[in-house]
């Protein structure tokens, strides 16, 4: 498997520390506000990484935090007279919905800074200890002219992070890059003790501790949108790798921005739609596939236009599904016919395409030109001559496909619903034709998938045991 790395601006066969698990990190979002359809991006990118990872039998270790300490938040908190805290809740629970909506997977664990201040302490400590880090009155600043490789990952020589460096006017810093790991109070704000007095965490140094914590030293996927290569997973490699003394991240992976008219959506410029306002319009499938058709490195320009044509292109998979469902139905024969037997090969082969498209960098969008291939090879070949078997192996394959890649999940469970009623319908009627065998039959294959049938005055209700 291949997987495009920032660090060395190549696509690197992948090669986990472990042999069967990975070790994941994705920076999450800063809690003060609805998630916009920008930060969905990377929820859906990263987690369709992991979703392939489990297909290919991987155990995958994935962690994502929630920024709920931020000067943002603490805003928020003051104009709507309410405490971070329960800023930061709102939003958390806000997006752990939206998340579940998009039919993300939680993370394995989902850290807060302000649960883990005691470990950004100890590594700050570390850090001043072993000369990578200073104290000037109460604030503690990494001191990137000790770290001889600062600007590796952004690729920035010192001239030109200097520029890119937003030169504040502060005496206290040895050198305008040096950031901040801890800082002093403010009135009205909430705060930790920490051996340079009353205060809080910088921004960067929450993701070193964290993934030092739960995942180790050395991880194998640190991942987040392009934003983030400059300065923070800059400076997160400083910090951890000045700690550690060990390479921080084996492969960085960064999507790709959604923009709105070329420019990138984001909630200070405010040219964003939030996740929510977008799916009263589109479902939540229809966000996930329409992100999933683009490779995660290109922009893509968010429209309604394209998220129409996302919905359609979406449709034509499940009538395949559908179609599929009715000839499983109604097929006269059960086993396969010779011609099918000889296509077998064939349906394989889409199922080869679709994991060289992923392995080749998480290529979504070609792996979902090989379900569309799919959908064309069922219009096809199966129709009603086809047999069960034929019909629902291809089904299966369709659904897998789309399973990994998180899509049609829910799907399955109400094609199988729709697919139950279809049999109870077919045993009514054989019932009304004295058809006692078939009836009997369909009761006893129902049986045995798990579905009880209850005749009742209102008529047949079912249900699973
Ligand atoms: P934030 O809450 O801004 O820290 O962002 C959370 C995640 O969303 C980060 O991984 C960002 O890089 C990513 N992100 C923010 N805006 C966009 C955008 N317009 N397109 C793609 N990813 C974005
Ligand atoms: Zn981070």
């Amino acid at each position: 498997m291949k997987i495009y790395n920032t660090l060395t601006k190549k696509k690197e066969e992948f090669i986990p520390l472990e042999k069967n698990t990975i070790k994941m990190y994705v920076c999450g979002p800063t809690v003060y506000n609805y998630i916009h359809i920008g930060n969905a991006r990377p929820y859906i990118i990263f987690d369709t990484v992991r979703r392939y990872f489990e297909y290919k039998g991987y155990e995958v270790k994935y962690v994502q935090n929630f920024t709920d300490i931020d000067d943002k938040i603490i805003k928020k908190a003051n104009e709507e007279n309410k405490t971070a805290m329960e800023i930061a809740e709102k939003y958390i629970a806000e997006a752990l919905k939206d998340a579940e909506g998009l039919n993300v997977k939680k993370a394995t664990v989902h850290p807060r800074v302000t649960q883990e201040i005691p470990e950004i302490i100890a590594m700050i400590e570390k850090l001043i200890k072993k000369g990578f880090a200073y104290e000037v009155e109460g604030t503690v600043y990494f001191d990137t002219q000790a770290f001889k490789s600062y600007g590796k990952l952004s690729h920035k020589n010192q001239e030109d992070l200097e520029a890119g460096a937003r030169i504040e006017i502060n005496e206290n810093k040895k050198h305008p890059m040096d950031f901040v790991l801890w800082k002093p109070k403010k009135e009205g704000e909430p705060f930790w003790e920490s051996p340079w007095g009353d205060g809080r965490p910088g921004w960067h140094i929450e993701c070193s501790a964290m993934a030092k914590k739960y995942l180790g030293d050395t991880i194998d996927i640190h991942a987040g949108g392009e934003d983030l290569i400059f300065p923070h997973h800059e400076n997160e490699i400083a910090q951890s790798e000045a700690a550690n003394g060990k390479p921080f991240v084996r492969y960085w992976m960064h999507n790709g921005f959604i923009n709105v008219d070329n420019k990138k959506m984001s909630k200070s410029k405010g040219n964003f739609f939030t996740l929510r306002e977008v799916a009263e319009e589109f479902p939540y499938e229809v966000i996930r596939f329409f992100m999933l058709s683009a490779h995660y490195r290109s922009p893509i320009n968010f429209s309604r236009q394209l998220m129409e044509s996302a919905q359609s292109s979406l449709e034509r998979i499940k009538n395949a599904v559908l179609n599929l469902d009715h000839i499983i139905n109604h097929a006269d024969k059960d086993d396969m016919l010779e011609e099918e037997i000889s296509l077998i090969d064939k349906i394989e082969s889409f199922v080869k395409k679709f994991e060289e498209a992923m392995e080749d960098d998480f290529n979504t969008a070609d792996a979902i030109s090989v379900i569309f291939e799919l959908v064309r090879f069922t219009n096809i070949h199966a129709n009603s001559k086809s047999s069960k078997k034929f019909a629902l192996t291809i089904k299966e394959k369709i659904i897998n496909l789309c399973n990994i890649l998180g899509l049609l999940e829910k799907e399955e469970e109400n094609i199988i619903d729709k697919e139950i009623e279809e049999l109870i319908n077919k045993r009514q009627k054989a019932r009304k034709e004295k058809n006692w065998a078939l009836a009997d039959k369909i009761r006893d294959d129902l049986k045995e998938r798990g579905i009880i049938l209850e005749d009742t005055p209102q008529g047949v209700k079912w249900k699973r045991i």
